[in-house]
């Protein structure tokens, strides 16, 4: 492609969380890789002259196809991709002796690690994403072949070194000094790259396997090298309740020994949260710390449901995360899916507990029997626990529908990043990060006569795959495939 060079379609626009509109046959302009112009309802050979495009450097999508930001995943595990899909059976902190650490521990084979990696950087991208903040190990040189795998696919990528000073696999652990210095060594590799799309993350893996000094160093090396941060923060029952051992004098919150560290801060991105309070989440929105929300994963291990709404209401940062390999599917389409059925199970949820407290207010209304007993009535009556209507809909403000989840796989993650004005969007300015959505003859879904481009476009997020992006940029450049 020359260096600038148009794109016309029907373009898909993400105003603000919960709104998406689609300009119909608009045409995008694309200049030294950022949108220099989307004209919707203009003479495209006004448009081409004053920006020096030739005819056939505009491609021209077919009815039924749509360009739309391409996915910002804030939360994979490039060593666990091997066994996603697999690996459902277990609470975290077991999960993670039994099928992570041994599989993350055969990462110091280069090699092999390299080979891993270029795989999972074709899903991603074949998968739409774009942009992916990425777990390595604890090894720098398979690290370096994370970040050469996704430069060389064309991606946005954050990549993290692993560390862990303490309670991690025998011979999957460093020294504080070790992982210290191999992260400098890192981040100094990183930046020697040259390349803004490839970046580094400083990465402690969590707070039960990172001694305080630990964390410490690391976020001078943040602060000293300028770079997002990753983390796991209040993940699970199991989770917490190994920091609340290991930190009886900060009650065991994650939140307060990540804080007492300087881990939170701007561009820092912890994963999960579903066992947050809300004041955590208020002291994680004056810091400037956002939530990949893993939906999927979290259906696995978190035993609480993330209230997205509630965290975003509090001035919270929210993305979305795939969470490969606790999450079994590294595809953002389902990250979507599964963060709407989040949404759903949370309002289900609060209708049974407010439905149980008014079953037991009635419960103990009603008369004891001659053995002080309440009636079986009562008891039947409870597990019903029917809520009425008029009570019903003040839970709907739970609710993320298929719009948001896609703002929140998009622009929602950009943000968390610091990207938001770089990308997640497909608007004046920002990079062209962006997706060919195909709908046509789709082997996933059918579209009929009837549908509209919305509706079109909603049975891809709903029910569409990797077979429906036909192409994939990041910064104007087309991913390899
Ligand atoms: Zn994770």
């Amino acid at each position: 492609m020359p260096d600038s060079w148009g794109c016309r379609g029907n373009i898909v626009q993400t105003p603000e969380l919960g709104s998406l509109v689609i300009l119909p046959d608009a045409l995008v302009v694309v200049e030294e890789g950022r949108i220099a112009l989307i004209g919707a309802g203009q003479d495209e050979a006004q448009i081409c002259a004053a920006h020096g495009l030739s005819a056939d450097s505009v491609v021209k999508l077919e009815d039924g196809e749509f360009l739309c930001s391409g996915f910002v995943d804030l939360h994979v595990h490039a060593p666990q991709y091997s066994y996603a899909g697999t690996a459902t059976d277990r609470p975290l902190m077991s999960w993670l002796e039994a099928y992570a650490f041994p599989r993350e521990k055969a990462h110091a084979d280069t090699e092999a690690a390299s080979r891993e990696y270029r795989k999972l950087a074709a899903r991603l991208a074949a998968h739409g994403t774009t942009t992916a903040l990425v777990f390595g190990t604890m090894h720098r040189q398979a690290c370096q072949q994370l970040a050469l795998a996704l430069q060389s696919q064309g991606l946005r990528g954050f990549i993290g070194k692993v560390c862990m000073d303490r309670n991690s696999a025998e011979g999957y652990q460093e020294s504080t000094e070790v992982a210290l210095a191999e992260t400098e060594a890192f981040l100094d590799w990183i930046r020697g790259l040259g390349d803004e799309r490839i970046q580094a993350a400083v990465t402690p893996r969590f707070v039960p396997t990172c001694t305080p000094q630990l964390l410490a160093g690391l976020a001078q090396l943040a602060h000293k090298y300028d770079t997002a941060i990753q983390s796991h923060i209040s993940e699970s029952f199991d989770e917490v309740e190994f920091s609340q051992a290991l930190h009886p004098e900060a009650d065991g919150r994650d939140t307060r020994i990540f804080d007492a560290a300087g881990l939170l801060r701007h561009r820092a991105v912890m994963a999960h949260g579903t066992c947050l309070t809300s004041s955590e989440l208020r002291r994680m929105a004056q810091t400037g710390t956002a939530i990949a929300h893993c939906p999927l994963s979290n259906f696995f291990f978190g035993d609480r449901l993330l209230h997205v709404r509630h965290a975003r209401g509090l001035g919270v940062k929210v993305g979305l995360g795939t969470d490969v390999a606790g999450g079994y599917s590294p595809s953002m389409l389902n990250a979507m899916r599964s963060c709407v059925i989040t949404s759903r199970a949370l309002r289900m949820q609060q209708l049974a507990i407010c439905g149980k407290q008014q079953s037991s207010a009635a419960a103990r209304s009603r008369p004891m029997d001659l053995k002080g007993a309440r009636s079986q009535e009562a008891a039947t009556q409870e597990e019903i626990c029917v809520v009425p209507a008029a009570q019903r809909t003040k839970f709907d403000e739970t609710l993320l529908d298929w719009k948001a989840a896609f703002w929140l796989a998009t622009q929602g993650g950009a943000e968390a990043l610091g990207l938001g004005s770089t990308c997640g969007s497909l608007e004046v300015g920002k990079a062209f990060d962006a997706l060919r959505v195909d709908t046509r003859n789709s082997a996933a879904f059918d579209v009929f006569p009837a549908d509209s481009l919305m509706d079109a476009f909603q049975k891809f997020v709903n029910l569409g795959d990797d077979r429906n992006i036909r192409a994939a940029w990041v910064a104007g450049r087309l991913l390899r495939s």
